[in-house]
């Protein structure tokens, strides 16, 4: 659950039509009209993408009209259901899916469970990605693989690989190092 303040908003004279904040925007909020860059303020969960990357000091953040609440109630979804996808995805309910907005992964696990098939979709439910929004990436994509979902890369960057962690070692790597215990680390992992 976040409560957006801010939103991102582009200073037209500055914009030279580059398309870089279009590509790492992490809600798909930015289009191009007339080479000027402009911003959907629906989609803006504000995250400091946008205008960290844009070259000529074109966007800036400014305060929204009213603050926005971007949240996922878990009494909408049965709690079943949030821990059967959370184990598919070897992830703990309670564990956090973005560290920036202190979301856990059972409010994420309900956005799927509602409906979301994209990172993006989630980032929009749960507010998740206005931080770094690198780390619940990885997270999002667990959950969404575990649900069957199929994950069709955006235009360009906005996208990062999948975190490494114990769950995506190959097996032949597992096997070969067997001294290091970690098909022993999974199942232990997999108790809780
Ligand atoms: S990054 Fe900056 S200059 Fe480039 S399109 Fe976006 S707002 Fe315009
Ligand atoms: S979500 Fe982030 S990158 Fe997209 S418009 Fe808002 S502040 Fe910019």
């Amino acid at each position: 659950m976040v409560t957006l303040k801010y939103q991102a908003a582009v200073i037209d004279e500055n914009c030279t039509g580059c398309k870089k904040c279009v590509w790492v925007c992490p809600t798909e909020a930015i289009h191009m009209e007339d080479n000027i860059a402009i911003i959907n303020d629906d989609l803006c969960v504000s995250c400091p993408n946008c205008h960290g990357i844009c070259p000529d000091d074109a966007i800036t953040r400014v305060e929204r009209a009213e603050p926005k609440e971007l949240k996922v109630p878990l009494e909408d979804v049965p709690a079943e259901d949030i821990l059967d996808l959370c184990r598919k995805a070897n992830i703990h309910p309670k564990q956090w899916h973005c560290l920036c907005t202190a979301t856990r992964a059972e409010e994420a696990a309900a956005a799927v469970l509602k409906g979301a098939i994209t990172p993006e979709q989630i980032a929009l439910d749960t507010g998740t990605r206005s931080g770094c929004t690198v780390y619940c990436q990885m997270m999002s994509m667990r959950l969404l693989e575990a649900a069957g979902h199929e994950l069709k890369k955006p235009e360009k960057w906005r996208w990062y690989p999948t975190t490494q962690s114990i769950w995506n070692v190959p097996q032949e790597v597992v096997d070969k190092y067997a001294g290091y215990f970690l098909e022993e680390d999974k199942d232990v992992f997999r108790k809780f």
